[in-house]
């Protein structure tokens, strides 16, 4: 028995191996990690995994590679299967149960409109963001029990102010799950109000938003000029306000400067505290780009990542809209993520403007340079020490600077295989380990190119 068990995952870990040196390291995290090797029948290994578009996502895509590598391992034919995960199908079962059994419980209006999403442990903390952070805990542990009421959370867009919104509902509704928390848009309030108007309903509609624990409304610069809604509002505001309920506010401005609000009204917010989020720094820039990355199962070099932070600079959601975008672009097209399809979303982004492109080329001459071999050497077939040296440096250089792929790297590197150009690379980085000669020059030749961009 151990002896089977063993084999076969054994047999899976060294496919996975042999993956890893094929494919692009964001298809093995996000499609073959989560595969769960069950056994083996015959020449067949069952591979367990998370839902069926698993299934169809490596079929279509990934078949060739995924055979290639188990027969490598194997040394022999070997064929895989299959098999959903339990839960998957249990889940699907109970859903179909619990639809047809269960009547659903009214929610409150409120739950639904809760981005989960959304929470304080995701949200990074900068210089730009901590006061209205800090305020927004305090509020989500004590809402209404403390002098910051209302909230007011002001600021340009994309800059955080609906995530710490729906942070302190979840914050709330996790100390206290029978909290009522409403979360709307300023936009849906109106909507509502219009619609309760419309229907003879304003009765329901005041008892629906009285009756929130927490009131929070989003974006309330869209209040301007609604004269009606903006009545309601102050009504609703009121009512809570003096119930001791706590309400939360985001907006695009300081609040005494929001023009076509009534003047009652920004009174009113006076007596809460206003909080501004401010444009990202480049560290927090940086910071956002790995936590994003890692939530994608994306894996980025870390110079591809300051590369976005150095371009992509005013606005979280655009950094975010980056991630996405390469993410998108690198499994539609099959293409592994390297430079140049990281500095061609950036390009699309900022709108055509990035630094000046960094070529092979540019690097092997920086190469070249230093080490007084030629870049026709570096990149030819003499296998004489120091040209060795040079050439292995430039590839690490390639690799580790422009995220070149590997099959691109050994195209200009004079045809070499992929697994020719990883080991000139782990010889590099086992060397800069070992020799405090080979780690100057690296560090001296990495910022000598830089330089160029
Ligand atoms: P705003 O409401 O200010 O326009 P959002 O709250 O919608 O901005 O933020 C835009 C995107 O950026 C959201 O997906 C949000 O999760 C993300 N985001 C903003 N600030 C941060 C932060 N400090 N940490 C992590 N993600 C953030
Ligand atoms: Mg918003």
């Amino acid at each position: 028995m151990e002896n089977i068990k063993k084999s076969y995952e054994t047999l899976w870990n060294s496919s996975l191996m042999y993956l890893k040196k094929i494919m692009p390291a964001h298809a093995i995290s996000a499609w073959f990690e989560p595969v769960v090797p069950l056994g083996m029948r015959g020449n067949v290994i069952k591979l367990q995994v998370p839902n069926s578009f698993f299934c169809d996502w490596i079929d279509s895509h990934y078949k060739d590679q995924l055979i290639e590598a188990l027969n490598k391992a194997a040394e022999d034919k070997v064929f895989y299967e299959f098999i959903v995960s339990k839960k998957e199908r249990q889940a699907i079962d109970n859903t179909v149960h619990t639809r047809s059994v269960v009547p659903r419980k009214p929610a409150f209006i409120s739950r639904s409109n809760v981005n989960r999403q959304y929470r304080f442990d995701n949200f990074i903390e900068g210089s730009n963001n901590e006061f209205a952070k800090n305020a927004a805990s305090a509020v989500a542990e004590n809402p209404g029990a403390n002098s910051f009421n209302p909230l007011i959370i002001y600021g340009g867009v994309g800059l955080g102010k609906t995530h710490l919104m729906h942070a302190i509902a979840n914050g709330a509704i996790e100390k206290n799950p029978n909290i009522n928390a409403v979360v709307v848009t300023s936009e849906k309030f109106t909507l509502d109000f219009v619609n309760s108007l419309r229907k003879n309903k304003t009765i329901e509609f005041a008892q629906q938003y009285r009756s929130a624990d927490l009131l929070l409304v989003d974006d309330i610069q869209f209040f301007r000029g609604k004269e009606q809604t903006q009545e309601q509002f102050f009504h609703t505001f009121n009512v809570l306000f003096q119930k001791g309920k706590q309400i939360v506010m985001t907006t695009d401005k300081y609040p005494e400067e929001m023009q076509g609000l009534q003047s009652r009204l920004l009174s009113r917010f006076n007596s809460g505290l206003s909080v501004d989020v401010q444009p990202p720094n480049f560290e927090l820039r940086v910071a956002i780009l790995l936590e994003k990355a890692e939530h994608n199962k994306l894996a980025l070099d870390y110079n591809v990542i300051e590369f976005i932070a150095r371009h992509i600079k005013n606005n979280i959601r655009d950094l975010e809209g980056a991630i996405i975008r390469i993410l998108a672009k690198s499994s539609l097209l099959n293409q592994e993520i390297d430079f140049s399809l990281v500095k061609d979303v950036v390009k699309e982004r900022v709108g055509g403007k990035v630094f000046g492109d960094i070529t092979m080329e540019d690097v092997v001459k920086k190469v070249s340079n230093m080490s007084n071999v030629s870049s026709k050497e570096i990149i030819g077939k003499s296998r004489k020490m120091e040209i060795v040296e040079a050439r292995h440096m430039s590839i690490y250089l390639c690799r580790k600077i422009m995220g070149t792929s590997l099959s691109n790297i050994g195209l200009y590197f004079g045809g070499r295989d992929h697994t020719t150009i990883m080991h000139s690379i782990t010889q590099v980085s086992n060397k800069i380990k070992s020799d405090i000669k080979v780690k100057d020059s690296i560090v001296n030749l990495k910022e000598q190119i830089e330089e160029l961009l």
